[in-house]
């Protein structure tokens, strides 16, 4: 195979060019994998979009979701690369839309050129668009390849990028036979992609003292010199570039390989020097694959027949969770989850990473022989942020410089104020029991429901995962809901909506291995309505779970996954890229009259099967206003609770109606009091049509969630309803033993977040979204 052929008239200057690992959920080991970015100073190449791919831009003000990014790479194409890419389009079209006053009339379409194995970039743009209506303003350009040895896919003046298939014959095989059948499971079978990248050649650099000599005049004529050209002066003198300019360098070359499982890199071994050809101006080569693959004997065997003929400075750079570390992704939602702790530990608990602090950067180079195999020259721990310098050629080599340190959440924790710690302790104390007496007041606290009295800890449990709208950002993840049963021999959980990053975020909140075990326990799983903030995190979940039960040989058992019709349609386009193992359930045949029904419809058939020996008796769809096809859900448990989720909606008759007396209404407040125009206009509620929605239906608790992203303040509501509602944050596990308590901490909380100096120079400064 042939070397990338150095393009003389092509040369530009890249100013600086760096590769750099964006370790998307580096701390949860969620199976998501990490990002690589290639970016000169005019040019941005992106490998992967994995899951939080849009969060982790946010949180690093990277603007990468913008018409800055060149070109997107997907080595493989799965739920662990492509996670993020739907919502990022979503985010990227509703930008370009509100900036042309909301209509796509007149707008040019911006196409996203995604590059990838072509069978699995078509299916997934075959899935993408059963969710991008027409007025979108930016469409998924699918640039698949079949990766014929050697062409070159990209060749822009910046970079060259070859790819290297893996996986390919195989995929083939099974196209061939009984294709929906045969079809692929996962990653693990099919075609992968690697990417040769090398970088137009570096100018040589202008001699101003000969240009002097040579009397060569200020201005456009040096730039063409450098640029190769022969330029003629005014005095008839023809001056060449070399006769100024210093001789023009190669270009680095990068290699982002990926090999995701032991049948990959056996075949990769077996392809040898011929997959990259001589590798001998190599100076970084960038793995993906996990830790339990790039571990073993085999894969080093594999670097050194493919890689061997490196020279010696070529450095092995690994991006796999357990190379990267456990450092808090999101570093200011951990913060706000270890300030809130200090309120009340157990509705506010410890994130459950990390699990013991990381190596600072020195150490992990000492102990680096744990976090990359052994056996290959020059490995490096490819940390979240790492960056290796390209060029400058003399600063080439390892960047630690923007990689996070660690902060134990006691340092966040003793940030807290004696003030809140005291209001903390004060809510904890008992308080007499409403009396009956009193004047009737709307928002007066009621007596705790007899069967409430009876539930223990460990009962009921409701964790949110994410509790922001719209898009995912750096305080709040978008809407997702996990709920488990125990006591009383109940078990099980499900999950309701499952915005992108809800996965992460369980994992955050629980730990993998704990994680793992429940998912293997989930019985369904209920999606509100279309729209991307909820559903768009389902694909990795439901491919993670089947994965989970293949480990064990067991044949993944199908789930229900109750949604809008739309879902459908993405969820059948969606199965021919990876298996989901779930039976789709359309919304509207869960109808309070379909459950009431004298002759059972298979639908609630099949729920009340899935759900046996849960907790949760019923699931019904409440029909709210918001978007075609949106519900909310009324939950009755089989021990007398219950709970109403609104969805997304303006206030409505039929959700009074569904949270008639609830112990718990979960009820979105997009907007502030103030902005009911705006709430109108996008059919979501405001704070106080939230909390009114509570009052009127006589909920015993209403907990507000949805909100919109700017940053985490708390918002205002009637005082005189303070004592049955609460604000969601992300993570936050609310038990429904705990609910009596649960409006008490709102003081606390809320001086939590009005002393809170950091978030207030945020908002000083205001988000860049
Ligand atoms: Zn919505």
């Amino acid at each position: 195979m042939s070397r990338a052929k150095p393009n003389a008239s092509a040369a530009k200057r890249h100013g600086n060019a760096h590769v750099q690992i964006l370790g998307l959920n580096a701390d949860v080991a969620d199976t998501t994998c990490a990002s690589v970015l290639l970016f000169t100073d005019q040019r941005r190449y992106v490998f992967n979009v994995g899951e939080g791919f849009q969060r982790f831009c946010v949180e690093r003000r990277l603007r990468l979701a913008s018409a800055k990014t060149n070109a997107i790479f997907l080595t493989r194409v799965d739920s662990s690369t492509v996670g993020g890419l739907i919502g990022m389009l979503l985010t990227m079209s509703d930008a370009a839309l509100a900036s042309h006053g909301g209509s796509v009339d007149g707008l040019e379409r911006r196409i996203v050129d995604v590059r990838g194995p072509r069978n699995g970039v078509d299916r997934l743009g075959r899935a993408a668009r059963t969710l991008f209506g027409n007025g979108r303003a930016v469409a998924l350009e699918e640039n698949g390849f079949d990766g014929i040895d050697g062409e070159a896919i990209v060749d822009d003046g910046t970079v060259t990028v070859r790819p290297v298939l893996l996986g390919r014959n195989r995929e083939r095989a099974e196209d061939g036979g009984d294709t929906k059948r045969a079809r692929t499971e996962s990653a693990s079978a099919s075609e992968v992609a690697s990417y040769d990248v090398k970088l137009a050649s570096i100018p040589g650099k202008f001699d101003m003292a000969a240009a002097v000599k040579l009397g060569v005049p200020n201005g456009p004529m040096r730039g063409a010199l450098v640029r190769g050209e022969t330029v003629t002066l005014e005095d008839g003198t023809v001056v060449a570039p070399n006769m100024c300019v210093g001789l023009e360098q190669p270009g680095p070359r990068v290699v982002i390989f990926d090999a995701p499982t032991l049948e990959h890199v056996r075949e990769a071994l077996s392809r040898g020097t011929s997959l990259f050809g001589n590798v001998d101006d190599m100076s970084v080569v960038v793995h993906l694959a996990s830790a339990s693959v790039v571990s073993t004997s085999e894969y080093v065997d594999m670097v050194k027949s493919v890689f061997g003929g490196a020279r010696e400075q070529c450095a092995h750079v690994f991006a796999n969770s357990k190379a990267m570390d456990e450092v808090p992704v999101f570093m200011s939602s951990a913060r706000i989850q270890a300030r809130l702790n200090a309120v009340h530990s157990g509705i506010f608990p410890d994130e459950n990473v990390p699990r013991s602090p990381p190596p600072s950067p020195s150490r992990a180079k000492d102990g680096k022989r744990d976090k990359v195999p052994s056996g290959v020259a020059n490995a490096i721990a490819g940390r979240n942020l790492f960056k290796f310098t390209l060029i400058p050629t003399k600063n080439a080599g390892s960047d630690w410089s923007g990689v996070p340190k660690y902060v134990p959440t006691a340092v966040y924790k003793g940030d807290v104020e004696a003030k809140t710690r005291e209001l903390a302790s004060a809510a904890m104390k008992p308080t007499p029991p409403p009396s009956p007496s009193s004047a009737p007041r709307p928002g007066a606290d009621l007596p705790v429901p007899e069967y409430l009295q009876k539930l223990k800890l460990g009962d009921v449990e409701l964790v949110f995962l994410g509790t922001g709208s719209a898009m995912p950002a750096k305080y709040r993840n978008v809407s997702g809901f996990f709920m488990q049963f125990g006591g009383d021999g109940f078990d099980g959980n499900i999950m309701l909506d499952t915005g992108e990053g809800s996965l992460a975020q369980m994992i955050r909140r629980f730990g993998v291995e704990s994680v793992n075990e429940k998912l293997k326990h989930m019985r369904m799983v209920w999606i509100s309505h279309i729209h991307a903030d909820h559903h768009v995190g389902l694909p990795h979940i439901l491919t993670y779970r089947a994965e989970l039960f293949r480990r064990d040989g067991v044949e993944p058992p199908t789930i229900p996954v109750v949604g809008p019709r739309s879902l459908r349609r993405f969820l059948d386009f969606y199965g021919d890229l990876e298996r989901l193992h779930c039976d789709f359930i359309d919304l509207a045949e869960t109808t309070s009259d379909k459950w009431a029904s004298e002759t059972m419809s298979p639908q609630i058939a099949r729920l009340r099967a899935a759900l046996s020996g849960s907790d949760l008796d019923e699931i019904v769809a409440v029909p709210v206003n918001h978007c075609a096809h949106a519900y909310g859900a009324r939950l009755a448990g089989r021990r007398g609770w219950s709970m109403v989720y609104s969805g997304d909606t303006r206030p409505c008759q039929s959700l009074v109606n569904a949270s008639r007396d609830v112990t718990l209404l979960v009820h979105e407040a997009t907007f502030e009091n103030g902005m009911e125009e705006e709430a109108v206009k996008k059919r979501h509620s405001t704070t106080k049509e939230a909390v009114q929605t509570g009052i009127d239906a006589r909920a015993y608790r209403t907990i507000l969630t949805h909100f919109s992203q700017r940053y985490p303040k708390i918002p205002i509501f009637d005082a005189s309803y303070t004592e049955r509602t609460f604000v969601a944050f992300d993570l936050m596990s609310v038990d429904f033993s705990e609910l009596p308590k649960l409006p008490k901490l709102l003081p606390a909380v809320r001086s939590l977040f009005d002393d809170d100096d950091e978030i207030a120079k945020e908002a000083a400064l205001g988000e860049d979204e």
